[in-house]
């Protein structure tokens, strides 16, 4: 079962990162599908190793039933054909305590839907951003809960093109995030959104200040380095904080409890945040209302 699993991985990640490493953008999209499928084979190959012997590869199975082992303790074996899904496959890794990057598991699958949406758009920058979200998934899962060598199990070639598009991927999204660092925001929530931030024209997240020197928070504009758009802020920083899985991201780095978005009354945009007490787009207080300072 196992050298199936792990060999059909490798396979369907090699074969997607070919196509998209030679340039074949018109099979972009299956590219994408079998990079994802890889990378969930791979998942299942770390629960199946962590199944209890004589278990029927228990944690890799959607159904699990209770059994009478030779000596009456009760055991788990897994029951039929029927693997975990994604989600299912998440929720046993977290059980587990085995730790993965999610977020850019669901980024990969976010890019195969914009490629698909915006399929008329140069798409490599999105490409290279799921071949970098690849790098960093296949290291974690391959290295620290398979303990092989990348490398080896991937072939050079391949390991290689993940590494490269790893690596101008992150150069281009710190070049992002530092093009903010004169910026002071007002609201540290949305400050951190800037990590996060995405482009409505070509879904890329390579999302920058045109001005770099600027340092007024109410005179950001924003460029998307990868397909030029220009956007204005408040559209960007807007979708940022209501997007959901900023909402998770922020809160598994910050431990404050809950925070809530409200309509703003000053911009009527969704920015008003309860836990900060202001308006993250416009500055709108209540408390400074009555000063008639707004
Ligand atoms: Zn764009
Ligand atoms: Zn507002």
């Amino acid at each position: 079962m196992t050298d199936s699993l792990i060999g059909n991985a490798i396979l369907s990640i090699s074969m997607g990162v070919k196509d998209l490493h030679s340039g074949q953008y018109a099979r972009s999209l299956s590219a994408i599908r079998n990079i994802y499928a890889g990378i969930l084979l791979l998942c299942k190959e770390v629960l199946v190793r962590h199944s209890p012997k004589n278990s029927n590869d228990v944690l890799i199975k959607s159904r699990i039933l209770p059994s009478k082992g030779d000596d009456g303790t009760i055991i788990f074996v897994g029951k039929g054909r029927k693997t975990v899904n994604r989600t299912q496959i998440q929720e046993r890794f977290e059980s587990l305590g085995l730790s993965l990057d999610w977020n850019r598991l669901n980024r990969i699958s976010e890019i195969r839907n914009e490629i698909e949406h915006f399929y008329s758009k140069k798409p490599e920058p999105l490409l290279r951003e799921a071949l970098s979200g690849t790098f960093v998934l296949v290291h974690r899962l391959v290295v620290d809960h398979l303990n092989e060598l990348p490398i080896a199990l991937l072939g050079q070639k391949t390991w290689q093109a993940l590494l490269e598009a790893n690596e101008v991927y992150e150069k281009e999204h710190a070049r992002c995030i530092s093009s903010f660092g004169s910026v002071s925001f007002g609201s540290p929530i949305l400050e951190q959104a800037i990590e996060q931030l995405s482009c409505p024209s070509c879904g890329s997240s390579l999302i920058m200040q045109l001005d770099e020197g600027n340092a007024d928070e109410y005179s950001i504009e924003l460029l998307c380095s990868s397909c030029g758009a220009i956007h204005e802020r408040e559209t960007i920083f807007e979708a940022a904080l209501i997007n959901e899985k900023y909402h998770e991201y922020y809160l598994s780095y910050n431990d404050t409890g809950d925070w809530a978005l409200e309509p703003c009354p000053g911009c009527r945009r969704q920015s008003y945040i309860v836990e900060e007490n202001k308006c993250a787009l416009c500055g709108y207080n209540p408390v400074d209302i009555t000063d008639e300072n707004w």
